[in-house]
């Protein structure tokens, strides 16, 4: 047993006080360095719980956010999160949970688990389901793992992975991070893989490909049942990333259209917080072929108990500390029980219609490159404001003016001066006319008053910034 530390912080506080004495059992003195301990207390600022409040009520009414107004921010899906996911949450046997309790004290965490697992399976139309990756980026290194770990097992990991040149700049770097080559696969004039060009790449190097469906465009590869033959006739196997899944949920489902493996970002298409609100969440769902692959621990049910089993001989190993964001499994799974498979269903339709609509309003004044009928999102082009001198970055930025978030832009990469955006299912027809009428007015200025757009925001807290140099020089000091 290492002997019990005194954690001792043996120097005066900046105002005098002398520093409480932090005990810490089992923790031996020889793990923290004398380099590394403080000699003197951190200079932290000292004010009063007033100053306190203020100080972040202040930060909080200049930060925008999803209760704060509309965030059309497409690909990303910055997706209502209704309360009770947060009600539910915060309860104490969900909140209080230890990663490290025995399995028998924690059969309701195990029993959730379990059930959201089965869900995704469901909804994904897959065979097995784990709820380990973080985020959809995770989910789709441990996909690649897993389809390596197929081709090894079959005794040729292969040497590339297709990917379109629609997709993510996540796909290719995934690819990449598992050891193969990404080869990029061309749109056709529709927007969706060109099947001749698909042709071409596939041989039995082919370990896989990597689709987005519906595609970073919105639009819904209708040849996707072709594609999945012409991939696995070369023995490749289809990943689909999930990030669209809010636009099909309840209407097709990935195992159906011939996907062998897919992730979910559950902080997109399952309403749990994005980005700064929490951590992610991109449980991997898997057809047979995959299955055995799967990180370990595995929730499995026995007669009625729950369990973790760790044995699996085929597996890849962990992904994730423990089994994964416990908290973002629950508002999941909130979010699935308190909508239904009809409410569900109807999300899916509602997200479609609604960027159905916003279309229809500014299809007249941008350019809308590729036709097809989108889904739940759509990209239109700027190339014709940017004739008048301006480009997507200033519409962005003047839309803040105009009281919104701004859409996604510069992606995807093959449309000239994107701007891709993606209302959801949750926003009133007033809030879509509104978001309409400030882009048409926009594109008004550009005709009108060009220098008020390129100049903009007029309104923000800060004009522009400089991102590259905020990122490349970080000061995260509370005083110089
Ligand atoms: C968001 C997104 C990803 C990456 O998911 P994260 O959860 O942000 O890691 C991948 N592909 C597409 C199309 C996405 O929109």
């Amino acid at each position: 047993m290492p002997e019990k530390l005194i954690f001792e912080l043996s120097h005066k506080g900046r105002k005098g006080y002398t520093l409480p004495r932090i005990d810490v059992p089992g923790l031996s003195e020889k793990l923290i360095p004398e380099k590394l301990m403080r000699k003197e207390a951190a200079e932290l600022p000292e004010v009063s719980e007033n100053e306190v409040v203020r100080h972040f009520v202040r930060l909080s009414n200049m930060n925008y956010h999803i209760d704060k107004g509309f965030y059309p921010l497409g690909s990303c899906t910055m997706k209502y999160n209704p309360k009770v996911n947060e009600k539910t949450s915060a309860m104490a046997g969900n909140a209080d949970v230890h990663p490290l309790a025995p399995q028998e004290a924690v059969q309701g965490a195990l029993e959730l688990m379990y059930n959201l697992a089965e869900l995704l399976r469901e909804i994904s139309g897959m065979t097995a389901v784990s709820l380990q990756p973080a985020a959809g980026a995770q989910g789709e290194l441990t996909g690649i793992m897993l389809i390596r770990k197929y081709h090894e097992s079959k005794g040729k990991v292969r040497s590339k992975i297709l990917v379109p040149d629609s997709a993510h700049g996540t796909n290719p770097a995934s690819v990449a991070i598992s050891g193969y080559k990404a080869v990029s696969i061309k749109s056709n004039e529709n927007g969706t893989v060109d099947l001749d060009d698909l042709k071409q790449h596939l041989d039995d190097e082919v370990a896989g490909m990597m689709l987005t469906n519906p595609n970073t465009l919105g639009i819904f590869e209708t040849d996707i049942v072709k594609i999945s033959r012409m991939v696995h006739d070369v023995g490749g196997l289809l990943y689909m990333d999930g990030a669209n899944l809010n636009a099909i949920v309840g209407l097709v489902r990935p195992g159906d259209m011939g996907f062998d493996v897919v992730h979910i970002n559950l902080h997109k298409t399952f309403s749990t917080p994005h980005g700064g609100g929490g951590p992610g969440s991109g449980p991997v769902a898997v057809n047979d072929k995959l299955k055995e692959f799967l990180p370990v621990p595995v929730i499995e049910k026995l007669n009625d108990r729950f369990v973790l089993n760790y044995n699996k001989p085929g597996t890849i190993g962990k992904i994730h500390s423990f089994f994964g964001n416990f908290g973002m499994h629950v508002r999941a799974y909130t979010y699935i029980l308190s909508h239904g498979p009809d409410g569900l269903r109807g999300n899916s339709v509602n997200a479609v219609i609604n960027a159905n609509y916003l279309l229809s309003k500014l299809r007249n004044a941008f350019v809308l490159p590729y036709k097809a009928r989108p889904m739940h999102e759509f990209v239109l082009s700027a190339d014709r404001q940017k004739e008048r001198g301006v480009k997507t970055l200033d519409i962005a930025k003047r839309i803040l003016d105009y009281g919104y978030h701004a859409p996604t832009i510069y992606f995807p990469l093959i449309v000239h001066e994107a701007l891709m955006i993606e209302p959801t299912e949750t926003e009133t027809k007033e809030t879509l006319d509104a978001f309409a009428d400030a882009l048409l007015k926009i594109d008004e200025e550009t005709k009108s008053n060009p220098e008020v757009v390129t100049s903009a925001p007029a309104t923000a807290p800060v004009r522009r910034l400089d991102d590259a140099y905020a990122a490349r020089k970080v000061n995260i000091c509370f005083k110089e």
